[in-house]
């Protein structure tokens, strides 16, 4: 059976990144980037951004070697978008130190034709507006998830609003799950948040995991516990990528209660392959076969070998 593909859109860049262990600069980064290399591990994926003329081929040969499609990227005259960003000792947060739009700054989102009839849509974090005239490009998507920023949630709240009565997964952190309701039980902000769009939204919370809430319930999947840390750069949107992948190799839209949820073993599965190296180096290189061996090892994390139910003396 031919592969579902997944199209991507976002940020391509360079990053620049302070870390307790050692700066480094100009670091192969972008949204687009992780999503689109952890998607590709599963099957075909088409990516959509823009870069400067500054941004080596090389990087494009990486993702084409990995079946990324890069007929999306546009290539313009001056410097590719740049992240600075420095993290804390413990690695569990980290500030943004510069944001460099360069390129960026003027995105338009031009879908390839190409493209257009792409059943699984991925829309990076950019803004409201752009994200909504990707989806309108698009010919009867099957399935459309999106990821936001506070950035969008206090500056552009009717275009978020707008989108998210387009996209049927949101994929956002607790803080921001928090200022887009203005409710601080995730479980009552994710309620509010179903509400206004999405059937389908996922929280979540880095190192403790993430959230899924849909019309099955409430579903929860923990970070693989690693002693190998070494930069969550890209962790979220390599989250994305790798759900996205798992829903277009399955040809799902997520309907019955269990897809999403396997996906979501999937999807932090490839986040805990990110952290691994500095950049996307761990995803760039990673192998069905090692992540079918993740997948075993978060089998035997959360398998406790019975059931949870009370027998009849006891209840
Ligand atoms: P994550 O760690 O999953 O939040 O993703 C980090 C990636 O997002 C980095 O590679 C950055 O280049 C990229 N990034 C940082 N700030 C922005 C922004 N304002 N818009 C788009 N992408 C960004």
């Amino acid at each position: 059976m031919k592969q579902e593909s997944v199209l991507v859109v976002g940020s391509i860049a360079f990053d620049d990144l302070e870390m307790p262990h050692g700066t480094y600069e100009g670091v192969l980064g972008g949204a687009a980037t992780y999503s689109a290399l952890a998607a590709s591990v599963l099957g075909p994926v088409q990516i959509v951004g823009v870069v400067g003329d500054d941004f080596p081929d090389a990087h494009l040969d990486l993702l084409r070697s990995r079946k990324v499609d890069t007929t999306g990227v546009e290539r313009v005259t001056g410097k590719t978008f740049r992240w600075r960003g420095r993290y804390s000792e413990d690695l569990a947060s980290r500030t943004t130190l510069d944001t460099q739009l360069n390129v960026f700054a003027n995105f338009r989102p031009k879908i390839p034709e190409s493209y257009r009839k792409t059943p699984y849509v991925l829309l990076g974090n950019i803004h409201p507006a752009l994200q909504l005239e990707v989806v309108d490009q698009i010919e009867h998507p099957r399935f459309v998830a999106a990821d936001t920023m506070n950035f969008w949630i206090s500056g552009e709240p009717v275009t978020l609003a707008a989108l998210l009565k387009k996209v049927d997964l949101l994929i956002i952190n607790d803080e921001e799950a928090r200022e887009l309701t203005g409710i601080q039980n995730l479980c009552k902000a994710a309620a509010d948040i179903r509400r206004r769009g999405p059937t389908q939204l996922i929280v979540k919370r880095g190192e403790h995991g993430a959230l899924l809430f849909d019309p099955h319930g409430t579903f929860f999947v923990p970070a693989y516990p690693l002693e190998e840390v070494n930069d969550p750069t890209g962790a979220g949107d390599s989250f994305a990528g790798g759900l996205m992948g798992y829903l277009a190799r399955n040809h799902s839209a997520a309907g019955s209660p269990h897809t999403m949820r396997r996906a979501m073993f999937y999807a932090a599965a490839m986040g805990s392959f990110c952290v691994e190296k500095v950049g996307p180096a761990r995803i760039e290189e990673l192998t069905l076969q090692q992540l079918g061996r993740r997948l075993d090892d978060f089998r035997a994390l959360v398998d406790f070998g019975g059931t949870l139910t009370l027998s009849a003396a006891e209840a």
